[in-house]
């Protein structure tokens, strides 16, 4: 009987194969670095370490074989490297972090490896998480898997190239303005930001502090639910914003009222908010036609569709442009070449000193938010500018209130249009901040939402479907997805050649 190759087998699957020890942890971990080596052109990685991975796996391995039956035991992934970790190096996409290695694990990542997980090596993204399509990394672009000359999504975009390629089986990535979803829905993969505040920000490299949320990007959502149930909890004593709520299993939520699923319509009593503002002349047609079929699906399966009203929607734009950016600004006045970061070889004085490292450190778009967000904090314009979007921060999170007032999920497209050509956007950053517009204001407002895939468009890129729920609900976006993903077979589409 032939053996599916690893590498299309889902965490879950994978699990249980090691469980009953039928593969190794060692084996698998073998089989994927050989993936990540022979399809390094994608772009996918920023470091890895043989050596180091294979020690994890072989402690994995001795665990399986004392009989410890942890649910991830032993199962390979990759960090989006805005993860602090100890094993590997850490340069959240900046020149600026170079040579740093960080003495301590993030909460994340040790969370995961205490249940056994094996880390392959660190992910690219966009310089410290700022940008939509990989491509403002100070390293390399990522390529799309399912066109190599298209961007992956961003900012986890390697998270995203890695997972649709199968160089692993899955990945962390973290969320401020829309970069799990957007890249996930980009690649054809699943993908899920929690609420603001379920998964630790401990030792993830600060971005927008009240925005940044980590999260699982992998193939389905069943595999997404285990990952996350490894991720999320309270870290109360590290992370002042972590939520004070135990750890939830996730995987509890996938079996519909008990039935397993296999009721004939599971999703039925199920109210799913369509957005108007989702759904306008702002969305590409081969987008929309993809969406509406996969919401057909989803009224197959026993869902009612509801129109609702996101009013502020084309504001969330300007607001989060303003907000990230300032505490970007705040967060990244750190780096300086003294406490942290690069530090230039020839200067003048202390001042010329941080100038000089600065200026040599950090990339064009990075820079770029510094000086907004320094300038909408300054004096004179505080009000106008930062004051002015946290008001409208808050009627955004209240809209979202009224809306989930007459439905239980809110659904739209994630990005406008499928993955653009590298390059595309490159010199024209607003049409960049544009493409966020179905994201941003979820994450303003703190709500979990995810991507699921739902079909193809223009060049036979991937499609995601934007599920957003209420504070809480992740469990509740899961099954949603997962009984969509019970019905459809998108989510196990792979690019040619992978
Ligand atoms: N594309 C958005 C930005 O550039 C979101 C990034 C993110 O979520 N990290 O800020």
């Amino acid at each position: 009987m032939s053996r599916p190759d690893l590498h299309d087998l889902s965490v879950a699957q994978l699990a249980a194969r090691l469980a009953s020890r039928d593969v190794s942890s060692v084996e698998a971990t073998q089989h994927f670095l050989s993936r990540i080596r022979q399809n390094d052109s994608l772009g996918a990685f920023l470091a890895t370490d043989e050596e180091k991975s294979l020690t994890q796996a072989k402690a994995a391995d001795a665990r399986l074989a004392a009989g410890d039956r942890t649910p991830l035991l032993g199962v390979p992934l990759a960090h989006k490297d805005v993860f602090v970790t100890r094993d590997f190096p850490t340069t959240a996409g900046s020149k600026m972090l170079a040579n740093y290695r960080s003495p301590f694990d993030a909460t994340v990542v040790s969370q995961l490896a205490a249940q056994g997980m094996v880390t392959l090596g660190k992910l690219n993204c966009d310089e410290f998480a700022m940008g939509s399509g990989n491509d403002n990394s100070a390293y390399r672009p990522a390529k799309n898997p399912w066109d190599t000359e298209r961007v992956p999504g961003g900012s986890s975009g390697g998270s995203a190239a890695a997972v649709a390629a199968r160089l692993v089986p899955a990945a962390t990535g973290t969320d401020t303005g829309g970069s799990i979803r957007q890249p996930a829905s980009l690649t054809g993969i699943t993908g899920i930001k929690p609420t603001y505040g379920r998964c630790s920000r401990y030792g993830m490299v600060a971005f927008a502090s009240s925005l940044d949320q980590a999260g699982p990007m992998a193939r389905s959502a069943e595999d997404c639910a285990l990952l996350l149930s490894g991720m999320a909890g309270p870290d109360l004593d590290r992370d002042s914003t972590s939520l004070d709520m135990p750890a939830v299993d996730y995987a509890t939520f996938l079996i519909a009222d008990g039935a397993g699923g296999t009721r004939a319509e599971p999703l039925k009593g199920l109210r799913i908010g369509l957005p108007t503002q989702f759904f306008g002349a702002g969305c590409s047609a081969d987008v929309l036609t993809a969406v509406r079929s996969a919401l057909a699906e989803l009224e197959k399966l026993g869902a009612t569709l509801v129109d609702v009203s996101l009013p502020l929607t084309e504001l969330s734009i300007p607001v989060y442009y303003v907000i990230a950016p300032a505490e970007a600004s705040s967060n990244l006045s750190r780096f300086d070449g003294v406490r942290y970061g690069h530090r230039a070889a020839k200067y003048t004085d202390l001042n010329d000193m941080y100038k000089k490292s600065r200026s040599e450190g950090f990339g064009d778009e990075v820079t770029r938010r510094i000086m907004i967000g320094t300038y909408v904090l300054s004096h004179g314009y505080y009000d106008a500018y930062y004051l002015k979007a946290q008001k409208i921060r808050r009627l955004i999170a209240e809209d979202f209130q009224k809306a989930f007032s007459q439905c239980d999920i809110i659904a739209g497209p994630v990005s406008p249009t499928v993955a653009w050509k590298i390059g595309e956007k490159s010199d024209d950053p607003v049409a960049s901040y544009l493409a966020d517009i179905y994201t941003l204001s979820s994450s303003l407002a703190g709500l979990p939402g995810m991507s699921v895939p739902a079909g193809f468009g223009e060049g036979g890129m991937p499609v995601g479907l934007q599920l957003i729920g209420n504070y809480f609900r992740e469990g509740q976006l899961l099954s949603t997805a997962h009984q969509f993903q019970m019905a459809t077979d998108w989510h196990q589409r792979k690019p040619q050649g992978m």
